[in-house]
């Protein structure tokens, strides 16, 4: 049998995301026959407005809908205190935790050389570029413990070497 177009069309943009394999794919297009059209219709209205209205926050480089993110921009968080991590999901993870009240840093990314990642491909030079304003006491490096999150907290230990701001990793 062969299913319209659109449905087609669908199942193969749904088997593009991580962990969907074709079944699911199907299913999720079948799913979404049976959905009211006002849902659908704020679905579709997410997927497109979903990166015309979010934004890096100009500060530390996290996901938000303004020139700074919530974060950033409270100000009973101590901003002498930059916890360094490589995810939007790291930033989540810690504030899910809630013993943190410093601020961070969003690599996004970590330095490998076997996908072409350098540092250049990160967001190190605007953190170099933050601790030399002076404002930040106290960095954490927070990457992630694999290889490659190792050699990224190593490269930014060495690339804040010499300026007064104290590094710990964890
Ligand atoms: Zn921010």
């Amino acid at each position: 049998m062969k299913l319209p177009k659109i449905v087609e069309d669908l199942t193969a943009s749904f088997e593009k995301l991580p962990g969907i394999g074709q079944r699911s794919a199907q299913r999720l297009a079948f799913y979404l026959l049976r959905v009211p059209q006002r849902d659908l219709d704020s679905f579709a209205t997410s997927l497109t407005n979903l990166k015309k209205q979010t934004k890096l926050c100009s500060i530390c480089h996290n996901l938000t809908d303004q020139d700074q993110c919530s974060i950033c921009g409270d100000v009973s968080r101590d901003s002498s205190q930059v916890c360094v991590v490589e995810s939007f999901q790291d930033v989540l993870a810690l504030e899910k935790a809630g013993n943190f009240h410093g601020v961070y840093h969003v690599l996004h990314g970590s330095i490998s050389p076997l996908n072409n990642i350098g540092p250049d491909e990160l967001y190190i030079d605007t953190l170099v570029t933050r601790i030399k304003k002076g404002i930040v006491k106290e960095v954490i490096l927070a990457t992630n413990t694999s290889l490659e999150g190792e050699a990224t907290a190593l490269y930014i230990k060495q690339a804040l070497t010499g300026l007064p701001v104290q590094i710990s990793r964890i």
